[in-house]
Protein backbone atom coordinates (compact mmCIF):
# COMPACT_ATOMS: atom_id res chain seq x y z
CA UNK A 1 0.00 0.00 0.00
CA UNK A 2 0.83 3.33 -0.57
CA UNK A 3 2.79 6.11 1.99
CA UNK A 4 1.81 8.66 3.64
CA UNK A 5 2.91 11.75 6.17
CA UNK A 6 0.26 12.81 8.91
CA UNK A 7 1.45 16.29 10.64
CA UNK A 8 -0.29 16.64 13.93
CA UNK A 9 -0.57 14.54 16.86
CA UNK A 10 -4.24 16.12 18.22
CA UNK A 11 -7.33 14.00 17.84
CA UNK A 12 -7.53 14.29 13.97
CA UNK A 13 -4.13 13.28 13.17
CA UNK A 14 -4.50 10.30 15.31
CA UNK A 15 -7.71 9.26 14.35
CA UNK A 16 -6.18 9.36 11.01
CA UNK A 17 -2.92 7.99 11.53
CA UNK A 18 -5.16 4.79 12.86
CA UNK A 19 -7.45 4.43 9.69
CA UNK A 20 -3.96 4.84 7.99
CA UNK A 21 -2.38 1.84 9.53
CA UNK A 22 -5.76 -0.21 9.59
CA UNK A 23 -5.97 0.40 5.42
CA UNK A 24 -2.61 -0.77 5.27
CA UNK A 25 -0.53 2.07 4.67
CA UNK A 26 3.22 3.51 5.82
CA UNK A 27 3.09 6.20 7.69
CA UNK A 28 5.58 9.14 8.38
CA UNK A 29 3.48 10.75 11.99
CA UNK A 30 5.13 14.39 12.12
CA UNK A 31 3.94 15.73 15.78
CA UNK A 32 5.16 18.53 17.58
CA UNK A 33 4.50 20.31 20.96
CA UNK A 34 1.62 19.44 22.89
CA UNK A 35 -1.93 18.92 21.01
CA UNK A 36 -4.07 22.17 21.99
CA UNK A 37 -7.90 21.52 21.73
CA UNK A 38 -7.33 17.81 22.11
CA UNK A 39 -5.01 18.29 25.30
CA UNK A 40 -8.61 20.21 26.68
CA UNK A 41 -11.39 17.97 25.31
CA UNK A 42 -14.09 16.25 26.91
CA UNK A 43 -14.57 13.90 24.31
CA UNK A 44 -17.91 13.22 24.31
CA UNK A 45 -19.40 12.16 20.73
CA UNK A 46 -22.80 12.95 20.35
CA UNK A 47 -24.95 13.68 17.40
CA UNK A 48 -27.80 15.78 18.76
CA UNK A 49 -27.48 19.24 18.98
CA UNK A 50 -29.51 19.41 22.89
CA UNK A 51 -29.81 23.58 23.00
CA UNK A 52 -31.97 23.09 20.01
CA UNK A 53 -33.09 19.38 19.48
CA UNK A 54 -31.72 18.78 16.63
CA UNK A 55 -29.46 16.96 14.79
CA UNK A 56 -25.68 17.09 13.41
CA UNK A 57 -24.92 17.21 9.58
CA UNK A 58 -24.97 13.72 8.34
CA UNK A 59 -25.81 12.06 11.78
CA UNK A 60 -26.78 8.63 11.37
CA UNK A 61 -23.60 8.15 9.41
CA UNK A 62 -21.25 10.06 11.87
CA UNK A 63 -22.87 8.51 14.73
CA UNK A 64 -22.58 4.48 13.54
CA UNK A 65 -19.13 5.23 11.88
CA UNK A 66 -17.67 6.56 15.61
CA UNK A 67 -19.43 3.52 17.07
CA UNK A 68 -17.76 0.79 14.99
CA UNK A 69 -14.41 2.83 14.38
CA UNK A 70 -13.79 3.13 18.15
CA UNK A 71 -15.13 -0.43 18.52
CA UNK A 72 -12.34 -1.62 16.50
CA UNK A 73 -9.31 0.63 17.63
CA UNK A 74 -10.50 -0.47 21.26
CA UNK A 75 -9.48 -3.86 19.96
CA UNK A 76 -6.38 -3.13 18.15
CA UNK A 77 -4.92 -1.13 21.36
CA UNK A 78 -6.00 -3.52 23.31
CA UNK A 79 -8.16 -0.39 25.95
CA UNK A 80 -11.07 0.40 26.65
CA UNK A 81 -10.35 4.46 26.65
CA UNK A 82 -13.47 5.18 24.06
CA UNK A 83 -16.71 3.63 25.26
CA UNK A 84 -20.74 4.07 24.62
CA UNK A 85 -22.01 6.02 28.01
CA UNK A 86 -25.74 7.36 28.88
CA UNK A 87 -25.83 11.26 28.76
CA UNK A 88 -28.84 12.37 30.22
CA UNK A 89 -30.21 16.29 29.61
CA UNK A 90 -32.04 17.53 32.50
CA UNK A 91 -35.08 19.57 31.44
CA UNK A 92 -36.09 21.96 33.51
CA UNK A 93 -39.51 23.19 32.00
CA UNK A 94 -42.50 21.47 30.85
CA UNK A 95 -42.39 22.54 27.43
CA UNK A 96 -38.56 20.90 27.18
CA UNK A 97 -40.37 17.53 28.14
CA UNK A 98 -43.11 18.05 25.38
CA UNK A 99 -40.45 18.93 22.43
CA UNK A 100 -38.30 16.03 23.54
CA UNK A 101 -41.70 13.55 23.51
CA UNK A 102 -43.18 14.76 20.02
CA UNK A 103 -39.14 15.20 18.59
CA UNK A 104 -38.42 11.07 19.75
CA UNK A 105 -41.83 10.12 18.07
CA UNK A 106 -40.24 11.46 14.27
CA UNK A 107 -38.80 8.64 12.22
CA UNK A 108 -35.49 10.27 12.08
CA UNK A 109 -35.10 10.73 15.76
CA UNK A 110 -36.21 7.64 17.13
CA UNK A 111 -32.69 6.46 16.74
CA UNK A 112 -31.30 9.51 19.05
CA UNK A 113 -33.88 10.46 21.48
CA UNK A 114 -34.12 7.74 24.54
CA UNK A 115 -36.60 7.61 27.64
CA UNK A 116 -37.40 10.39 30.07
CA UNK A 117 -36.28 9.58 33.25
CA UNK A 118 -37.34 11.22 36.60
CA UNK A 119 -40.17 12.98 38.25
CA UNK A 120 -38.76 16.15 40.23
CA UNK A 121 -35.78 16.14 38.16
CA UNK A 122 -36.57 14.99 34.43
CA UNK A 123 -33.59 13.69 32.29
CA UNK A 124 -34.14 12.93 28.50
CA UNK A 125 -31.47 10.59 27.67
CA UNK A 126 -29.32 9.89 24.72
CA UNK A 127 -28.70 7.47 22.15
CA UNK A 128 -25.88 6.88 19.71
CA UNK A 129 -23.66 9.28 22.36
CA UNK A 130 -20.57 8.15 23.79
CA UNK A 131 -16.68 9.43 25.09
CA UNK A 132 -13.26 9.21 24.43
CA UNK A 133 -10.56 9.23 27.26
CA UNK A 134 -8.75 11.59 25.20
CA UNK A 135 -5.15 12.17 27.14
CA UNK A 136 -4.29 8.43 27.60
CA UNK A 137 -5.58 7.57 24.34
CA UNK A 138 -3.51 10.15 22.48
CA UNK A 139 -0.70 8.13 24.59
CA UNK A 140 -1.20 4.85 23.97
CA UNK A 141 -1.92 5.50 20.16
CA UNK A 142 1.47 7.60 19.94
CA UNK A 143 2.95 4.56 21.36
CA UNK A 144 1.15 1.63 19.42
CA UNK A 145 2.19 3.59 15.88
CA UNK A 146 6.21 4.07 16.94
CA UNK A 147 6.42 0.39 17.29
CA UNK A 148 4.96 0.09 13.83
CA UNK A 149 5.67 3.42 11.78
CA UNK A 150 7.77 6.21 11.96
CA UNK A 151 7.08 8.57 14.35
CA UNK A 152 8.96 12.02 14.16
CA UNK A 153 9.30 14.56 17.05
CA UNK A 154 9.67 17.13 14.86
CA UNK A 155 7.75 20.73 13.23
CA UNK A 156 6.97 19.82 9.84
CA UNK A 157 7.58 23.45 7.65
CA UNK A 158 5.99 23.69 4.33
CA UNK A 159 9.67 25.59 3.28
CA UNK A 160 11.67 23.12 4.05
CA UNK A 161 9.65 19.62 4.07
CA UNK A 162 7.74 19.97 1.09
CA UNK A 163 8.73 17.13 -1.10
CA UNK A 164 5.59 15.41 -3.18
CA UNK A 165 5.26 13.29 -0.65
CA UNK A 166 1.76 12.80 -0.27
CA UNK A 167 1.52 15.11 3.07
CA UNK A 168 -2.18 15.70 5.67
CA UNK A 169 -1.90 18.28 7.64
CA UNK A 170 -4.01 17.91 10.85
CA UNK A 171 -2.75 20.99 12.37
CA UNK A 172 -5.96 22.51 14.26
CA UNK A 173 -5.45 25.80 15.56
CA UNK A 174 -3.16 27.46 17.88
CA UNK A 175 -1.52 30.88 18.29
CA UNK A 176 1.76 29.83 17.34
CA UNK A 177 1.33 27.70 14.69
CA UNK A 178 -1.92 29.29 12.54
CA UNK A 179 -3.27 26.40 9.63
CA UNK A 180 -1.40 26.46 6.67
CA UNK A 181 -3.27 26.14 3.30
CA UNK A 182 -6.80 27.54 5.05
CA UNK A 183 -7.88 30.91 4.05
CA UNK A 184 -7.83 33.24 7.54
CA UNK A 185 -11.16 34.02 6.97
CA UNK A 186 -12.18 30.78 6.67
CA UNK A 187 -12.02 29.54 10.69
CA UNK A 188 -13.77 31.09 13.18
CA UNK A 189 -11.98 29.60 15.69
CA UNK A 190 -13.76 29.48 19.46
CA UNK A 191 -11.86 29.33 22.99
CA UNK A 192 -13.10 26.67 25.25
CA UNK A 193 -12.32 26.36 28.96
CA UNK A 194 -13.02 23.28 31.38
CA UNK A 195 -12.65 22.36 34.70
CA UNK A 196 -11.90 19.00 36.51
CA UNK A 197 -13.45 19.22 39.87
CA UNK A 198 -13.51 16.58 42.89
CA UNK A 199 -17.78 16.19 43.91
CA UNK A 200 -17.75 13.80 46.85
CA UNK A 201 -21.44 12.63 47.00
CA UNK A 202 -22.42 13.53 43.99
CA UNK A 203 -25.07 11.09 42.86
CA UNK A 204 -24.38 10.47 38.89
CA UNK A 205 -20.75 8.74 38.42
CA UNK A 206 -21.99 6.08 35.80
CA UNK A 207 -23.28 8.86 33.23
CA UNK A 208 -22.72 12.38 31.58
CA UNK A 209 -25.55 15.00 32.98
CA UNK A 210 -25.84 18.11 30.38
CA UNK A 211 -27.79 20.91 31.70
CA UNK A 212 -25.86 23.77 30.78
CA UNK A 213 -22.94 22.58 31.52
CA UNK A 214 -21.81 18.18 30.71
CA UNK A 215 -20.54 16.65 33.85
CA UNK A 216 -18.19 14.11 32.66
CA UNK A 217 -17.53 11.17 35.09
CA UNK A 218 -13.88 10.13 35.21
CA UNK A 219 -13.62 8.00 38.37
CA UNK A 220 -12.39 8.28 41.74
CA UNK A 221 -15.05 10.91 42.17
CA UNK A 222 -13.50 12.95 39.70
CA UNK A 223 -15.64 14.93 37.17
CA UNK A 224 -14.74 16.96 34.00
CA UNK A 225 -16.85 20.02 33.81
CA UNK A 226 -17.48 22.04 30.39
CA UNK A 227 -17.42 24.04 28.48
CA UNK A 228 -17.51 27.84 27.94
CA UNK A 229 -17.48 29.36 24.05
CA UNK A 230 -15.49 32.61 23.74
CA UNK A 231 -13.74 34.77 21.16
CA UNK A 232 -12.12 37.53 23.14
CA UNK A 233 -9.00 37.25 23.74
CA UNK A 234 -8.36 33.66 21.79
CA UNK A 235 -5.74 32.27 24.04
CA UNK A 236 -5.30 29.25 26.04
CA UNK A 237 -5.22 30.62 29.44
CA UNK A 238 -7.85 29.76 31.62
CA UNK A 239 -9.50 32.59 33.15
CA UNK A 240 -11.63 33.55 36.37
CA UNK A 241 -15.00 34.39 34.08
CA UNK A 242 -14.63 31.21 32.22
CA UNK A 243 -14.49 29.60 35.45
CA UNK A 244 -16.95 31.18 37.41
CA UNK A 245 -19.68 30.70 34.86
CA UNK A 246 -18.54 26.87 34.71
CA UNK A 247 -19.11 27.04 38.30
CA UNK A 248 -22.45 29.08 38.46
CA UNK A 249 -24.04 26.57 36.05
CA UNK A 250 -22.68 23.61 38.13
CA UNK A 251 -24.27 24.51 41.37
CA UNK A 252 -27.84 24.72 39.25
CA UNK A 253 -26.76 20.80 38.78
CA UNK A 254 -25.17 19.58 42.27
CA UNK A 255 -25.31 21.72 45.36
CA UNK A 256 -22.93 19.93 47.41
CA UNK A 257 -18.95 20.28 47.86
CA UNK A 258 -16.73 20.69 44.81
CA UNK A 259 -13.04 20.79 45.20
CA UNK A 260 -11.06 22.81 42.25
CA UNK A 261 -8.44 19.74 40.48
CA UNK A 262 -7.44 21.06 37.54
CA UNK A 263 -8.86 24.36 35.40
CA UNK A 264 -7.78 24.37 31.28
CA UNK A 265 -8.15 26.31 28.07
CA UNK A 266 -8.00 25.94 24.68
CA UNK A 267 -9.05 27.22 21.32
CA UNK A 268 -11.44 24.90 19.04
CA UNK A 269 -10.78 24.82 15.24
CA UNK A 270 -13.85 25.97 14.11
CA UNK A 271 -15.13 27.36 10.43
CA UNK A 272 -17.43 30.32 9.34
CA UNK A 273 -19.81 27.87 7.96
CA UNK A 274 -19.53 25.10 10.86
CA UNK A 275 -18.59 22.62 8.68
CA UNK A 276 -14.59 20.68 9.05
CA UNK A 277 -12.25 21.41 5.76
CA UNK A 278 -10.51 18.55 3.61
CA UNK A 279 -9.19 18.68 0.75
CA UNK A 280 -6.03 19.08 -1.91
CA UNK A 281 -3.90 22.43 -1.46
CA UNK A 282 -3.79 24.27 -4.71
CA UNK A 283 -0.59 24.43 -6.07
CA UNK A 284 1.20 21.82 -4.21
CA UNK A 285 1.01 18.49 -5.25
CA UNK A 286 0.37 15.64 -2.33
CA UNK A 287 -0.30 18.49 0.30
CA UNK A 288 -4.07 17.73 1.76
CA UNK A 289 -5.33 19.48 4.97
CA UNK A 290 -8.14 17.52 7.33
CA UNK A 291 -9.05 20.07 9.52
CA UNK A 292 -12.07 22.35 11.28
CA UNK A 293 -13.07 19.54 13.80
CA UNK A 294 -14.51 22.55 15.54
CA UNK A 295 -15.87 20.93 18.72
CA UNK A 296 -16.76 17.49 17.11
CA UNK A 297 -13.61 16.09 16.36
CA UNK A 298 -14.60 12.90 18.37
CA UNK A 299 -17.68 12.58 15.97
CA UNK A 300 -16.52 13.75 13.14
CA UNK A 301 -13.08 12.10 12.57
CA UNK A 302 -13.24 8.28 12.15
CA UNK A 303 -15.62 8.84 9.28
CA UNK A 304 -13.73 12.25 7.95
CA UNK A 305 -10.31 9.91 7.72
CA UNK A 306 -11.92 7.55 5.55
CA UNK A 307 -13.34 10.09 3.11
CA UNK A 308 -10.02 11.66 2.88
CA UNK A 309 -7.94 8.53 2.60
CA UNK A 310 -10.60 7.62 -0.43
CA UNK A 311 -10.12 10.39 -1.69
CA UNK A 312 -6.14 10.45 -1.51
CA UNK A 313 -5.58 7.27 -2.96
CA UNK A 314 -8.88 6.18 -4.97
CA UNK A 315 -9.85 9.41 -6.31
CA UNK A 316 -13.17 9.07 -4.64
CA UNK A 317 -14.53 13.01 -4.48
CA UNK A 318 -15.20 14.50 -0.91
CA UNK A 319 -18.75 16.02 -0.09
CA UNK A 320 -18.50 19.24 -1.64
CA UNK A 321 -19.86 20.92 1.49
CA UNK A 322 -16.49 19.59 3.35
CA UNK A 323 -14.15 20.42 0.52
CA UNK A 324 -11.21 23.17 0.93
CA UNK A 325 -11.94 24.66 -2.48
CA UNK A 326 -15.42 26.15 -1.08
CA UNK A 327 -13.74 28.86 0.25
CA UNK A 328 -11.33 29.53 -3.16
CA UNK A 329 -14.77 29.70 -5.30
C1 LIG B 1 -12.90 23.05 26.39
C2 LIG B 1 -13.06 22.17 25.19
C3 LIG B 1 -13.87 21.05 25.29
C4 LIG B 1 -14.03 20.22 24.17
N1 LIG B 1 -14.81 19.10 24.29
C5 LIG B 1 -14.94 18.29 23.22
C6 LIG B 1 -15.72 17.10 23.31
O1 LIG B 1 -16.30 16.78 24.35
N2 LIG B 1 -15.83 16.32 22.19
C7 LIG B 1 -15.19 16.63 21.01
O2 LIG B 1 -15.30 15.89 20.03
N3 LIG B 1 -14.47 17.76 20.91
C8 LIG B 1 -14.33 18.59 21.97
N4 LIG B 1 -13.58 19.72 21.86
C9 LIG B 1 -13.05 20.06 20.53
C10 LIG B 1 -11.81 19.25 20.24
O3 LIG B 1 -10.88 19.56 21.22
C11 LIG B 1 -11.28 19.58 18.84
O4 LIG B 1 -12.27 19.34 17.87
C12 LIG B 1 -10.07 18.70 18.53
O5 LIG B 1 -9.19 18.65 19.61
C13 LIG B 1 -9.34 19.14 17.31
O6 LIG B 1 -8.27 18.26 17.16
P1 LIG B 1 -7.16 18.51 16.07
O7 LIG B 1 -6.27 17.33 16.09
O8 LIG B 1 -7.80 18.89 14.77
O9 LIG B 1 -6.38 19.82 16.58
P2 LIG B 1 -5.35 20.01 17.81
O10 LIG B 1 -5.83 19.37 19.02
O11 LIG B 1 -5.08 21.48 17.88
O12 LIG B 1 -4.06 19.26 17.35
C14 LIG B 1 -3.23 19.75 16.32
C15 LIG B 1 -1.82 19.33 16.65
O13 LIG B 1 -0.99 19.62 15.52
C16 LIG B 1 0.24 20.13 16.00
N5 LIG B 1 0.90 20.90 14.93
C17 LIG B 1 0.51 22.12 14.45
N6 LIG B 1 1.38 22.50 13.49
C18 LIG B 1 2.30 21.51 13.37
C19 LIG B 1 3.46 21.33 12.54
N7 LIG B 1 3.82 22.24 11.63
N8 LIG B 1 4.20 20.20 12.68
C20 LIG B 1 3.84 19.22 13.58
N9 LIG B 1 2.75 19.36 14.40
C21 LIG B 1 2.00 20.49 14.28
C22 LIG B 1 -0.17 21.00 17.18
O14 LIG B 1 0.90 21.26 18.03
C23 LIG B 1 -1.20 20.09 17.83
O15 LIG B 1 -0.55 19.17 18.66
C24 LIG B 1 -13.39 20.54 22.94
C25 LIG B 1 -12.56 21.66 22.88
C26 LIG B 1 -12.39 22.46 23.99
C27 LIG B 1 -11.48 23.65 23.88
Amino acid sequence: MAHIRIIGGGISGSILALRAHMSGHSIDWWKYGRPSASLVASGIYNPTVLKRLKLVWRAAELARCAEEFYANTNALLESEWAAPIPIWHRMQEKGKVNDWEARSADAGFTEFLGPIHGKKEVYGELKMAGRLLVMPWLNEVEQFMAQRHRVVNQRWRVDEHLDGTTTVLCTGWKKDSLPYGIPENAMAPVKGEVLTLRLPGYPHPEKIIHGGVFIMPLGNELFKVGATYSWDPLDERPSDQGRDWLLDRLAKLWPGPVEQVRHEAAVRPAVRDRKPILGAVEGHKGLYIFNGMGSRATLLAPLLSEWMLDHIFRSIPLPPEVELRRFFE
